[in-house]
């Protein structure tokens, strides 16, 4: 079983979402969400029958509070709860302070009403991710962030956090979420090429729901993470980069990209991502 639960972030549909999975050992969710939809998750989980207390399982591909960010007090609320997350992962889930503070840079006042308040999860709920979680096969794959990792059944869907772009239905546009600190081109790479190695049938996106073709998804992805990498390796400047890259992008997609404000964050990512590599870091 396989549940698309949308969050109605921000009251719109179609932007966020987790998944429900029935799993040999218990329910679980993949990516449950900023803190601000906890409620929504609470009353779309009950709509099928099932309580916070019936879960078993949070899989986390990313520590990012849009896809974690509930994680605290989902644990509060059921302290069974396993949390997998990566190595370099867990201990932003353990010790949020820090996390905290540098989302607080980029959102600015922004940030209580996207995120809300963020609640730590206690070290003993926290299981490491191997190749193995609950049944799925899981993976490392940084670039958007270093310590994402993408989980993937036995059906071939892969949950693939942001290491696939975002695409926001009834739009196909395909648009590539760079922000900073850690965006690292090469790595990302690396990680669509074993993202393709594994020829998922299926993408399961937070943002926003199920790709059945995969292979077009992954060609038009790359590209065009490379072409924005691209517009910033030459230099431009914020705005410019907004004009170009918003040039072919349709209008649903321009509308949650501005609320998301993903074309800054994404600048912003992709211009510290090159100044590293001049450095040599
Ligand atoms: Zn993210």
């Amino acid at each position: 079983m396989l549940e698309l639960l949308d969050l109605h972030f921000l009251g719109e549909e179609q932007l966020f979402c987790s998944y429900l999975l029935d799993l040999d050992d218990g329910l679980a969710l993949v990516d449950p969400g900023p803190r601000t939809t906890l409620t929504t998750l609470e009353s779309s989980l009950a709509e099928l029958g099932v309580a916070v207390a019936d879960l078993r399982h949070l899989l986390i591909t990313h520590i990012h509070f849009d896809h974690a960010g509930a994680c605290g007090a989902l644990v509060a609320a059921n302290p069974r709860l396993r949390v997998h997350v990566s190595e370099r992962g867990a201990p932003h889930l353990i010790r949020p302070e820090r996390l905290e503070r540098s989302a607080r840079r980029l959102y600015g006042d922004m940030f209580d009403v996207l995120w809300g308040t963020v609640e730590p999860v206690p070290a003993e709920n926290i299981e490491l991710a191997g190749d193995r979680v609950a049944g799925l096969d899981c993976f490392a794959a940084p670039g958007h962030a270093v310590h994402h990792v993408c989980f993937m059944n036995d059906e071939g869907t892969l949950f693939a956090g942001d290491t696939v772009g975002v695409r926001w239905p009834p739009s196909q546009y395909v648009l590539p979420a760079t922000p900073p600190p850690d965006v690292d081109l090469e790595a990302w790479h690396a990680s669509l090429d074993e993202i393709e190695r594994r020829t998922p049938s299926a993408l399961a996106l937070p943002h926003f729901g199920l790709v059945m073709e995969p292979a077009e998804h992954l060609r038009v992805f790359r590209r065009r993470l490379m072409l924005w990498a691209e517009i910033v390796r030459r230099g431009a400047s914020v705005r410019e980069f907004v004009d170009e890259v918003s040039l072919d992008i349709d209008e649903e997609a321009a509308k949650f990209s501005e609320l998301t404000d993903l074309l800054r964050h994404s600048y912003l990512g992709l211009k510290r991502y090159w100044e590293a590599v001049d450095r040599g870091a």
